[in-house]
């Protein structure tokens, strides 16, 4: 009853709480945050430093007593407490500026799919710790899907395929449930390291985490086509210990990047075959939807397409899907309940 009171008067929010970056969706509002999942830590004290943008400007830039952490690196809370503190600095952030007095906020967190109940657990109370009145967990592949605006909740098949920065989630969604899924810890680092090993063994050539990403975003591809774009990669020469600089084209970074594009494409191969002959016959029709950051590589569409026999979509703007997925959620909670993952906090009969 004082939950349903207070209901009318909190501002809910929804968290996408990712490998690379954290979002934050306040109901009415939007989008309020958009920072990378960084910590930055004094390796002595464990006093935390700076978080989100300002901590990832330190990357591959602090002194030897302090660390730039990333709490979730492989998609699930890896380092417990630091994540907490993460969680509760941003829902801190969005409850001081607009709202100081309503009541704390409920929240909409995603968990990816098949986390076992201890992280379950950990993901719930961490949000409870960082601030939340109440936590609900929404698995994120069907956060992405209901942010691609997939019918979730009808009796077809829906494939989403959401490339983050640790993981890449492969499911098929149909009656509000997840049909069929695969996780793999390939993604957007994973590529970063491709090309600072390219780096490595052509060039002898040694390039930072920021470097490799810049590369991978500026001229990355999957896919050939016409236009060979050109970059710089700064580094440091492995033998001299001196500052070089390479011109790489995107068609070597495209070879660099081909094993780990192919172990995806693999992945979603094999979800395919997994899925029920109808839903799949469902997927040809609507098309496979990528989310997430990955989604963006050049021609990664046009690949996936070729070697599944399938048409395939971008979602708009894949960085935000999952945020507006959980936020849409928010705005139509009672209706979308039974996609919600039951919790230990939430005894409500579905
Ligand atoms: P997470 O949900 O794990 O936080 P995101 O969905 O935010 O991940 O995606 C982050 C990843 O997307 C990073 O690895 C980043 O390098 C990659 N990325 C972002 N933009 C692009 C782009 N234009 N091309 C290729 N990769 C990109
Ligand atoms: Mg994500």
């Amino acid at each position: 009853m004082i939950n349903k009171i207070f209901g009318y008067f909190s501002h809910d929010i929804g968290v996408d709480l990712g490998t690379a970056n954290t979002l934050i969706y306040v109901k009415g509002k939007g989008i309020v945050i958009n920072e990378p999942s960084v910590v930055a830590i004094n390796n002595k004290t464990k006093q935390i430093l700076a978080i989100g943008d300002a901590a990832k400007r330190m990357v591959g830039r602090t002194p030897a007593n302090i660390i730039a952490s990333r709490p979730l690196v492989d998609g699930v809370v890896s380092d417990f407490e630091v994540t907490e503190q993460m969680l509760k600095f941003f829902i801190e952030k969005v409850h001081k500026e607009a709202f100081t007095l309503f009541p704390r906020p409920r929240v909409v967190i995603g968990i990816p799919s098949g986390v076992t109940e201890v992280e379950k657990r950990a993901v719930e109370e961490a949000t409870v710790n960082a601030g939340a009145r109440q936590a609900f967990l929404i698995e994120e592949p069907m956060a992405a899907a209901i942010g691609s605006r997939l019918p979730v909740q009808e009796a077809g098949g829906s494939m989403i395929v959401d490339i983050g920065g640790g993981t890449t989630e492969v499911a098929v969604i149909s009656l509000g449930g997840i049909v069929t899924c695969r996780s793999i810890r390939i993604a957007g680092d994973e590529l970063n390291r491709d090309i600072i090993q390219f780096a490595k063994d052509e060039y002898n050539l040694l390039l930072g985490e920021r470097t490799a990403e810049d590369i991978k975003i500026n001229i990355g591809s999957a896919y050939p086509s016409k236009e060979n774009l050109e970059a710089v990669m700064r580094g440091r020469d492995l033998v001299t210990g001196l500052p070089k600089s390479i011109v790489v084209n995107s068609n070597q970074i495209r070879s660099a990047l081909a094993k780990s594009i192919a172990t995806i494409v693999d992945t979603i191969k094999t979800t395919l075959e997994e899925t029920p002959p109808e839903l799949v016959a469902d997927i040809m029709d609507k098309g496979i939807v990528l989310a997430g950051g990955g989604a963006l590589l050049r021609g990664l569409d046009a690949l996936i397409s070729q070697l599944t026999k399938m048409p395939v979509i971008i979602s708009d703007d894949p960085l935000t899907t999952v945020v507006r997925g959980n936020g849409l959620v928010l705005e139509d909670i009672e209706s979308l309940k039974n996609i919600l993952v039951s919790t230990q906090y939430d005894k409500s009969p579905r």
